[in-house]
């Protein structure tokens, strides 16, 4: 199994990171996608990667919610940042109208940015969504370009949702704890995806799974994901973790 989005690199894990590493280890986790916030949060993601070199892989963007009124200034660090280490994706990225809708534009502008970024370097994209699939389909619909391959993270939309992002490619989904939450509705959009295009993901500190809903998410929960995948599409854990690993290396480009 794969934790193809994980902040282990956040202050919540400061205290016992090494722990949290080896509990994933031990529970079957193979390797770790680490993907960026913003540039305060660069220096610490960094570090966690050189800790644990072979078993992390970074992923450089500006998330949605640190896009504000200086972002073409942060974007141009950002970019900079890219081009100076090894990075298996552009991200997080994307569009988040939940908490905030006051930088609507610019969070569309520096999404399209990015997306061009990755396009040109030949990386896929790790989309965060809030609140704004209509902002972000509009932003697929006017890109000038060929869209990159593209994985939307912590997915828990509707059949419908997963239509009408695929209009405009063949696209990924990363499934997390939500799942595992009584009033999901993903249980019949999963069958809808397909095993071939779910990505098993904790989104850790955040959105952890049950039975430790309301604690802090770490990476070793995955597999009370993928099991509860499985239990969904009455498949074996053995086939949603050989089948979601696939997915993850082949879309990150990842030799473990
Ligand atoms: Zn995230």
């Amino acid at each position: 199994m794969i934790d193809t989005h994980s902040h282990i690199y956040l202050e919540e894990f400061d205290a016992d990171r090494n722990d949290v590493v080896n509990r994933a280890v031990a529970a079957g986790l193979r390797h770790l996608v680490l993907p960026n916030v913003d540039l305060e949060t660069w220096p610490q993601m960094l570090a966690t990667h050189q800790a644990y070199p072979a078993y992390t892989s970074m992923a450089m963007g500006l998330h949605p919610t640190s896009v504000n009124a200086e972002f073409r200034q942060q974007l141009e660090q950002t970019r900079e940042l890219l081009d100076s280490h090894k990075f298996v994706a552009v991200g997080e990225v994307g569009i988040d109208l939940y908490w905030d809708t006051t930088f609507r534009n610019e969070q569309m502008e520096a999404f399209d940015v990015q997306l061009h970024w990755a396009e040109e370097r030949g990386l896929p994209v790790i989309i965060h969504n809030r609140d704004a699939l209509a902002e972000i389909t509009e932003v697929f619909a006017n890109y000038s370009g060929t869209l990159p391959r593209c994985v939307f993270h912590s997915f828990g939309g509707t059949r419908d949702d997963v239509d009408s992002i695929r209009r405009f490619g063949d696209f990924y989904f990363g499934i997390n704890g939500v799942v595992t939450f009584k009033n999901s509705r993903l249980s019949e959009t999963l069958a809808h995806i397909g095993l071939d295009r779910i990505l098993l993901e904790t989104d850790c500190p955040y959105l952890t799974p049950v039975p430790y809903r309301g604690k802090r998410n770490e990476s070793s929960y995955v597999p009370y994901i993928a099991a509860k995948i499985a239990d969904t599409l009455g498949v074996s854990i053995d086939e949603v973790s050989r089948t979601t690993d696939r997915n993850a290396l082949d879309l990150f480009r990842i030799n473990i």
